[in-house]
């Protein structure tokens, strides 16, 4: 009888149930038929596990994969938010300008004014005629000068808004390549993962083609119902590892010893023994 070391190593714990002694069972007449059902649903829960094992990675790859265009979105929505910004910063700047023409022209038009004035004071006929043209001079005076501190504060605004547009404008270029080397690994991944995915698929069919009809049903169908595509789980810590539910000892004892494919009473999940788990290589 070809056994492996682990296999042997497991042996002493399980207890034959038609003798209730602990040993191989090799030494029990019996034994033969009940170590051939063993072997076979030790087989198929293998089989079973083993497509589990490829059908998660392939779901990894695929949650991999729908995240990446998330991240570019994030960045593109955060791009288009800049470049709005950028906009509203330059339409206040072109207001500011418009502002600023308009007090110049106004400047103008009380400059030629005073002139106006002053050449009418030359030709006055009286000193009441003289202080009323004084009067308006001054008056067009501290309009030129009411202008020119408007000029001062436009100016000033424009100068701080002309700053937070190099600001933003800084920051969008380095999102922009950000957005750039975003786009790049996304497509390398994808060709990548896609390369994977084709080949895990394949895994996945030969290895339902090794497992009989109505198991693979069953398991298509849980994995189906179950939110993290898990059907065949392990016990872990005395639980469920799909539902965590506690798992009696009696019925942990069921798993371990492979009679029947036994199934969480909670959600319906295969359950496999460490025996199980440790004999399919993990994938990378
Ligand atoms: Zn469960």
């Amino acid at each position: 009888m070809a056994k492996s070391s682990k296999t042997e190593e497991e042996v002493p714990r399980q207890i034959n149930p038609s003798t209730g002694t602990e040993g191989s069972p090799v030494a029990v007449p019996e034994s033969a038929s009940e170590e051939s059902v063993e072997l076979t649903v030790k087989k198929k829960l293998t089989a079973l596990f083993t497509l589990q094992a490829i059908d998660t990675q392939i779901d990894k790859i695929r949650a991999i994969r729908g995240e990446l265009p998330l991240e570019v979105q994030d960045l593109e929505d955060e791009i288009e938010g800049l470049e709005t910004r950028i906009e509203k910063f330059r339409q206040e700047l072109k207001d500011l300008e418009a502002e600023i023409a308009g007090k110049k022209v106004s400047i103008g038009e009380s400059q030629d004014l005073i002139k106006k004035y002053e050449s009418q004071q030359m030709n006055v006929r009286n000193n009441r005629e003289y202080d009323s043209l004084s009067k308006e001079i001054e008056f067009q005076t501290l309009e030129v000068q009411l202008s020119e501190k408007k000029i001062r504060e436009f100016t000033a605004a424009m100068e701080l808004k002309e700053e937070t547009v190099k600001q933003i404008e800084a920051e969008l270029e380095e999102r922009r390549g950000d957005l750039e080397a975003k786009k790049n690994e996304l497509d390398d991944i994808i060709a990548e993962t896609r390369k994977e995915e084709e080949l895990l698929a394949e895994s996945s069919k030969k290895q339902k083609a090794a497992i009989e009809g109505r198991l693979l049903t069953a398991y298509q169908r849980i994995r189906e119902n179950a939110r993290n595509g898990l059907a065949v789980v392990p016990v872990e810590r005395d639980a469920c590892g799909g539902c965590f539910n506690k798992i009696p000892p009696q019925r942990q004892l069921d798993i371990r010893l492979h009679k029947k494919i036994i199934v969480c009473e909670y959600c319906g999940r295969i359950l496999v023994d460490s025996d199980i788990v440790s004999s399919v290589e993990p994938l990378s």
